[in-house]
């Protein structure tokens, strides 16, 4: 690559050169023209009609050729001279008779040939080397000519001195041109030179140049709108960023997974929910086949238009996926697939809870509900017939019947109350001792039923609490009327309160029959029971558990339940002490 400076140098050089030439060849041709036409001119003057007269009675007369050499040469204005320009006085066929020089030929010329011809030759050129003149000189019989040759010494000698003078100025032109290229590339260069280091650091990411504007012409202008260019870069750059930031936080820390392919089926790009959700760490080694199986072609998903999608389901290992996939680019070659990736799992686990749910109500309701008709139905087809004894007892069948019913109804409702969060608390601050010892009470005479050894050990210090009175006294009761309960005749109940932390608790530990480990993380399911039978005989709805769990959230409480099958459980509450 050529630099500007040798450009420049260059470009001087040439123009110089050239005006040089133009004007050195105008001028050597215009000296040389001048001189001919001079030549011819002073001729013209001379061999006027008088001059040819005088010059052909010479001729006529005795000695005549030398009579008109003596003639010439003493005429001055023909400047003759015998170094430069001579005179021949030639017979008519071109024999030197005299001249001025004693030569005794000469070349023959096209004016030479026209005077032999009869008529003057006076032609001249800039490129034949001598000036001549033949004047065909004649009376009677009498045929000379006079010819004058003037070798354009003087000519040569002009020119020639003429270029040495062109050649000394181009050379001095030259060096002065090349002085004058070097400065004024120097100008130019320095401002382009910063301009090609800033252009340089922009396109390295160094987007804060701003360029020392030194002048007000084009350079100066351009710096100016390169520094303005460089400042819309940096704010379109930054605004980029910050779009993209935010695009990538979002991808980043979105719910639903994200996987990008490119028109290879490559993956691209991933979010971390996506590796989550299909349970595997998704690399750049992976494909769309290895990642969603071969089920979905990749090539009929990029033919999809931009505005199509497809749908599809997909387990990876416990959960439930629900896909979309659609094309990003309409093409083919630098577009991909995009695949976003909803996890369902919840969604399926609560849809089918939600049918269990109602299978459970509907399962639970109905059982009473055909024993209340089947007794019913005996009753009356009986009528009177049947003792008065038997009609009492399915009679009481039947209240206790509704009974449960009524229970399960009330305590769906209290649940669903829990669900819609309408559930009103009748919000107190109360000393849990109080409400541990009522409890104790109340189911006393219930254990004593059951031949049971109930014991109660409760400080009186013990804190008090903030909450609904009445339902966490329930929930007390419901642990240890399951305590009751499930625990064979004759059995082992303690109650224990304490304070641990800022917490106070309740434990109430029965040696009954216990609940298999399997069963343990099931127990606040709505309607689970270990035994529905044994449950069912004692009254038992399988909600009082789950209503337990939703009493003692709404209290910032616990329930835990530790149990050996066929040894006994041990069910404790906590609840955060009052402030
Ligand atoms: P239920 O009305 O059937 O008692 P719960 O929700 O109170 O319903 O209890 C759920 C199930 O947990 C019971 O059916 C029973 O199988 C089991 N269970 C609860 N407490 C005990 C306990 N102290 N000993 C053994 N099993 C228990």
């Amino acid at each position: 690559m050529r630099s500007l400076r040798t450009k420049m140098v260059m470009i001087m050089v040439l123009l110089i050169l050239a005006l040089m030439t133009v004007v050195g060849s105008f001028l050597i041709n215009g000296v040389g023209n001048y001189y001919i036409e001079e030549f011819y001119l002073q001729m013209e003057q001379t061999f006027s009609q008088d001059f040819i007269t005088q010059l052909q009675d010479l001729a006529v007369g005795p000695d005549g050729p030398s009579q008109m050499k003596q003639r010439l040469m003493s005429q001055s204005d023909l400047g003759i001279d015998l170094s430069r320009r001579n005179v021949y006085i030639l017979s008519s066929d071109g024999q030197v008779l005299d001249s001025s020089n004693k030569a005794t030929s000469v070349s023959m010329t096209a004016n030479l040939l026209q005077a032999m011809n009869g008529e003057v030759g006076q032609s001249g050129s800039i490129a034949s080397s001598i000036m001549d003149l033949a004047v065909p000189i004649e009376r009677d019989d009498t045929h000379y000519i006079v010819y004058i040759l003037d070798n354009k010494e003087t000519v040569n000698a002009l020119t020639g001195r003429l270029f040495s003078i062109i050649l000394q100025s181009l050379v001095l032109g030259l060096g002065i041109c090349v002085v004058l290229a070097f400065l004024l590339s120097q100008i130019l260069i320095t401002p382009i030179r910063a301009l090609t280091t800033g252009t340089r650091q922009v396109a390295a990411g160094e987007l804060s140049q701003s360029l020392e504007v030194t002048s007000r012409d084009e350079i100066g202008m351009l710096t100016r709108n390169f520094n303005h260019m460089s400042q819309v870069l940096q704010s379109t750059i930054s605004q980029v960023e910050n779009e993209r930031n935010k695009l990538s936080t979002l991808f980043l820390h979105m719910t639903d997974g994200v996987a990008a392919f490119d028109s290879t089926g490559h993956l691209i790009h991933h979010n971390p929910a996506a590796s989550r959700m299909l349970s595997r760490e998704l690399t750049g080694e992976d494909t769309f086949a290895a990642v969603f199986g071969e089920d979905t072609s990749f090539d009929s998903l990029l033919s999809l238009k931009r505005s199509e999608y497809l749908e599809c389901q997909k387990r990876a290992g416990e959960r439930e996926l629900e896909l979309f996939m659609a094309p990003f680019s309409a093409d083919k070659t630098g577009g991909g697939v995009m695949v976003v990736i909803h996890d369902v799992t919840e969604q399926r686990k609560s849809e089918q809870t939600r049918r269990e749910f109602v299978a459970n109500v509907s399962h639970e309701l109905r059982t009473p509900l055909t024993n209340v008709k089947s007794y019913a139905e005996t009753l009356l087809d009986a009528g009177d017939d049947m003792p008065p004894e038997l009609k009492k007892n399915f009679l009481g069948v039947i209240v206790s019947e509704a009974d449960r019913m009524t229970r399960i109804v009330k305590d769906l409702l209290t649940l669903t109350k829990f669900d819609y969060g309408k559930m009103e608390m009748n919000l107190t601050r109360f000393p849990f001792a109080e409400a541990v010892k009522n409890v104790h009470q109340a189911v006393a005479l219930d254990a004593k039923n059951h031949r049971h050894t109930l014991t109660l050990q409760c400080p009186e210090d013990l804190p008090c609490v903030n909450g609904d009175r009445e339902r966490i006294e329930q929930v007390i009761m419901n642990i240890v009327s399951n305590a009751i309960k499930y625990t064979a005749d004759g059995g082992k109940i303690d109650i224990t309160a304490g304070t641990k932390g800022k917490e106070v608790y309740v434990t109430v530990t029965d040696n009954g029959i216990g609940i298999p480990e399997k069963d343990l993380p099931r127990l606040f399911e709505r309607f689970y029971r270990v035994d529905k039978a044994r449950s069912r005989e004692s009254g038992g709805t399988g909600l009082g558990l789950s209503i337990a769990k939703e009493i003692l959230n709404q209290h910032q409480g616990n329930i835990q339940i530790d149990s050996v099958f066929g040894e006994g459980t041990s069910v404790t509450i906590t609840l955060p002490v009052a402030e």
